[in-house]
């Protein structure tokens, strides 16, 4: 829903799922710091993180993964110096309270089936419903349901996780991995689902311009 807005990414490596598409380097000992061309040994402290926000001019801070949950007291601890994004897998209800009065926007993922194979599903999808409840779409929180689909999903399910939480956020957006074909089930997943809300497809952006 943001695309094209200026971000400082905190990108965190650990995550408790193992998605199938899953892109995020497993090595944890490294830190790479891209706004002052660094690499340093993690753990990076807290006074380090906030010095690199306090210099750059960006719309918000995206805390992404990895999985950003994992790490919500050491979130909560840091310096607001520009507004909170949480990009999250939303499947750990019990950290997402500790954000709950701290992040400004959530672009939170539903799962489909599909993506987890090695999961309990429902209990995912039971969390997920908890997590968006926690971080739900407010006057002063702006929380949207990014659903990623991988080359083959089942329809009904996709629509299944988007009724689940459609009282807790302002939008959905549908975001096929790079290089899925079909897009004529795409746009059809689409038009069902603008009956509930606002609904867009958005490829994997950062893959065209090339960056992790
Ligand atoms: S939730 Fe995100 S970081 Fe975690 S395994 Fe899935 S794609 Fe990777």
């Amino acid at each position: 829903m943001f695309v094209g807005v200026k971000q400082l990414f905190v990108r965190f490596s650990k995550c408790n799922l193992n998605c199938i598409y899953c892109d995020t380097q497993k090595n944890s000992k490294i830190c790479k710091d891209f706004v002052n061309n660094r690499t340093l040994r993690n753990p990076v402290s807290l006074g380090y993180i906030i010095d690199v926000m306090r210099s750059v001019k960006v719309h918000s801070v995206s805390w992404t993964g990895g999985e950003p949950l994992l790490y919500a007291d050491f979130i909560r601890n840091v310096e607001k110096v520009h507004p909170f994004y949480l990009e999250s897998n939303m499947t750990l209800p019990e950290k997402a309270k500790i954000l709950r009065d701290v992040v400004d926007y959530v672009a939170g993922d539903f799962k489909v089936r599909e993506a987890i194979p090695n999961e309990n599903y429902e209990e995912v999808f039971e969390n997920t419903v908890r997590c968006f409840r926690i971080l739900k779409n407010t006057k002063r929180r702006f929380t949207f349901c990014k659903v990623v689909l991988p080359s083959s999903f089942d329809f009904e399910g996709v629509v299944e996780c988007v009724e689940a939480v459609e009282r807790y956020i302002s939008s959905v957006v549908l975001q096929p991995v790079f290089g899925v074909e079909n897009v004529k089930i795409l746009m059809k997943l689409q038009d069902k689902l603008l009956d509930v809300c606002d609904v867009r497809i958005i490829p994997q952006v950062h893959k065209y311009l090339g960056l992790r």
